[in-house]
């Protein structure tokens, strides 16, 4: 380990940081860490506020580590304080009331913002954003008086606050600008299984359309759309992606692309600056290009990568992105990435709610869902890994377990795997 590293500081107190500092101590560094972050609570997880901590089931606030973590591992936790600005020649940091931290290693997760609807009536009280904890609890307050709630944008936030409000018995309307929920991660076939999904709960769905503006004395009252639609609403919450908050960034000399550009070591274009997590463009030797994610899975891998990296490990971060969604029933794990595809298909039944979709380019798989199936998740990431052809009809066949299916390149491989009793 370097023994020169004093100081590392992490801006952004959310999971990747979180797990980043925990890393560090882990590692062994026993210099100082500071983890500083603008929100009054430490770092907690994001998934459940849009699931069973919106629905109040879960009553804890979701933290990632205990009350006295902090103080037990030194890690000197800085809430409520933003940072400014990175002056990267002195190697310091300006905090808001013009303190300044001078650091050795710095890593950046200041993670994402949602972005905002820009239409007439948007500051009207009652429209709402989804992402901080405080986000949460005003929302939930408003689906538990079982008030009239329109959803704009269908993707994974809007149809996860559609449907928690929908089972504790909101009326739900969602205006999409698509044909179909999640349609442009999930392409014409899922998104079609979610849009069924949604309505079977009663949820009404105004695809193909937008808001043209928001109606209302001090608070919103209706909702019109483009299409001429006119929606009666006590609440509105707006789900239409988020952008990397880089802000902090400008004229720092850090370059910045969609996030912060990172190399596959989870470095920026400064040496002693790292990023990671939602907010992180990121090399990724698998793909071969730079990828920004925004899944918990890649906060959880990454903070702990970029931390082992500031200590000298040069760890290529190479993890194959996977992330999850919960909606009603219907629990799904997602692996892979594809943008484009020239093939999907499904093993199973989507109308029994159990099934296993696999997206091909090219004859090779390159993301996989399971949604009510289970186990199988590693067992597609190491298909995408291995590049190899396979057979849609290999794929869609449920009697071969898709563990093997690395191993049949041939269907006279699966008469052989056939004739030894097909057991895997
Ligand atoms: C409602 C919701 C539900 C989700 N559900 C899922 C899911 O089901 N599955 C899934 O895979 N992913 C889900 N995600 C995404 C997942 O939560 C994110 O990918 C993850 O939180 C990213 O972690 P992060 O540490 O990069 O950023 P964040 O969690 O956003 O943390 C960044 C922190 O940095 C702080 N910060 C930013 N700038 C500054 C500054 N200048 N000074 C000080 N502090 C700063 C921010 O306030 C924030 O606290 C969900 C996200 C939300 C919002």
């Amino acid at each position: 380990m370097t023994q020169s590293i004093d100081t590392i500081a992490i801006v952004g107190a959310g999971l990747a940081g979180a797990k980043a500092a925990e890393t560090l101590r882990s590692e062994g560094y026993d210099g100082r860490v500071v983890l500083i972050g603008d929100e009054p609570e430490r770092p907690y997880e994001r998934p459940p506020l849009s699931k069973e901590y919106l629905r109040g089931e879960s009553g804890e606030a979701p933290h990632v580590h205990d009350d006295g973590f902090y103080d037990e591992h030194s890690i000197e936790l800085m809430c409520s304080t933003r940072v400014t600005g990175i002056d990267a020649g002195f190697q310091e940091l300006m905090l808001e009331g013009d303190q300044r931290l001078g650091y050795d290693r710095l890593l950046l997760t200041p993670g994402a913002v949602p972005r905002r609807l820009d239409v007439p009536g948007a500051r009207l009280e009652g429209i709402h954003y989804l992402r901080t904890l405080a986000d949460s609890q005003r929302i939930a307050e408003r689906i538990d008086a079982g008030q009239r709630l329109v959803v704009v944008g269908a993707g994974w936030i809007g149809s996860e606050i559609a449907a928690s409000a929908r089972e504790k018995g909101c009326e739900v309307t969602i205006v999409e600008v698509a044909s179909l929920p999640l349609e442009r991660v999930l392409g014409p076939e899922l998104g079609q299984f979610y849009l069924d999904l949604h309505r079977d709960h009663g949820v009404e769905f105004l695809p193909e359309t937008s808001v043209e503006r928001f109606e209302g004395g001090d608070a919103i009252e209706r909702v019109s759309t483009r299409d001429g639609g006119s929606l009666d609403a006590d609440f509105v919450v707006v789900g239409i992606g988020v952008a990397p908050r880089t802000g902090l960034l400008e004229n720092s000399g850090i370059r910045i692309d969609n996030g912060i550009v990172v190399d596959e070591h989870l470095q920026t274009n400064l040496p002693n600056v790292f990023a990671a997590g939602d907010a992180a463009n990121a090399r990724h030797p698998f793909y071969r290009r730079h990828l920004r994610l925004e899944h918990w899975d890649n906060a959880l891998h990454q903070g702990p990568a970029a931390a082992r990296n500031m200590l000298g490990a040069r760890e290529a971060y190479d993890r194959i992105p996977y992330f999850f969604s919960d909606q009603y029933d219907a629990g799904m794990e997602y692996v892979g990435h594809a943008t484009d595809w020239d093939e999907a298909v499904i093993r199973g039944d989507t109308s029994a709610g159990e099934f296993v979709a696999f997206w091909l380019n090219d004859g090779r798989v390159v993301a996989g869902l399971n949604l009510n199936v289970w186990d199988v998740n590693d067992q597609i990431r190491d298909l995408i890994r291995s590049r190899q052809r396979v057979d849609s009809r290999e794929l869609t066949n449920p009697q071969i377990p898709i563990s093997r299916l690395q191993d049949l390149g041939s269907m006279e491989a699966i008469g052989a795997w056939a004739s030894e009793g097909g057991s895997s």
